[in-house]
């Protein structure tokens, strides 16, 4: 009997960019916290930005935080694959990690709003999808943002403002979810990024596994 060519599990695919947007407070960060917990075989982008840290933050791991003129010289560098201005602070992905993880056939996560997940979608494509993580109400969105009390009550006061408008955007998404419970919101996301990983398309090892299959003499 001839082997397939390749084990189906190990079967080579492009990597994969799991894009998360939600309004703050969505709970869009704690479904990306119970995802990289999960799924060991997804990383997480780490962004720069130029706002504050937070209390409970670790620089390098939730942030890279840098200032305005450091952000400007990495955008103007090209060292950003998107950027984009969020309630008053600058926010950008480092180009360089995504790009190696995609060559190298990795799954990244990211972490942002509806304008950098616009620029993905424009420049990487069929590599990205899309979930947006709806609240599932107003008023439980702004006791979210209270109840994480990390912030001021100015900056909580933004955020509910600015939450209408990222909303506006929801259509843009591949996949909408509302976040009424997160074990089930969690699930799905989990579900989704399982399934993207068998999309025929994104799996360019199925045609040497197929012909395996197809030239394979089973003894009888
Ligand atoms: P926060 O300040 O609460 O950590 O993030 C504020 C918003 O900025 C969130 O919607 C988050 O998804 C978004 N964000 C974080 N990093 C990036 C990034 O690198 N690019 C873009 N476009 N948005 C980001």
């Amino acid at each position: 009997m001839r082997p397939a060519a390749s084990s189906p599990s190990k079967i080579a695919r492009r990597g994969l960019m799991l894009v998360l947007s939600s309004p703050s407070g969505a709970g869009k960060s704690t479904i990306a916290r119970n995802l990289l917990d999960d799924d060991h075989s997804l990383e997480i982008s780490v962004s720069v930005t130029t706002r504050q840290k937070r209390p409970s933050e670790i620089a390098g791991k939730h942030y890279h935080f840098i200032t305005v003129p450091q952000f400007e010289r990495m955008r103007d560098a090209g060292d950003l694959l998107e950027w984009a201005e969020v309630h008053g602070n600058y926010y950008g992905t480092p180009r360089e990690p995504v790009e190696q993880a995609m060559a190298e056939g990795r799954d990244m996560l990211f972490d942002i709003d509806w304008q950098g997940a616009l620029q993905l979608q424009e420049k990487m494509k069929a590599d990205v999808v899309s979930i947006f993580v709806l609240p599932p109400s107003m008023t439980e969105l702004q006791s979210r943002l209270h109840r994480r009390a990390e912030d001021t009550e100015e900056v909580i006061r933004t955020r509910l403002l600015n939450s209408r408008a990222e909303i506006e955007h929801w259509r843009e998404y591949d996949y909408v979810i509302v976040n009424d419970d997160l074990d089930e919101a969690f699930g799905y996301v989990s579900c989704i990024v399982k399934a993207e990983r068998i999309r025929r398309d994104r799996r360019h090892g199925l045609f040497d596994f197929v012909q395996g299959l197809l030239t394979e003499e089973p003894a009888l």
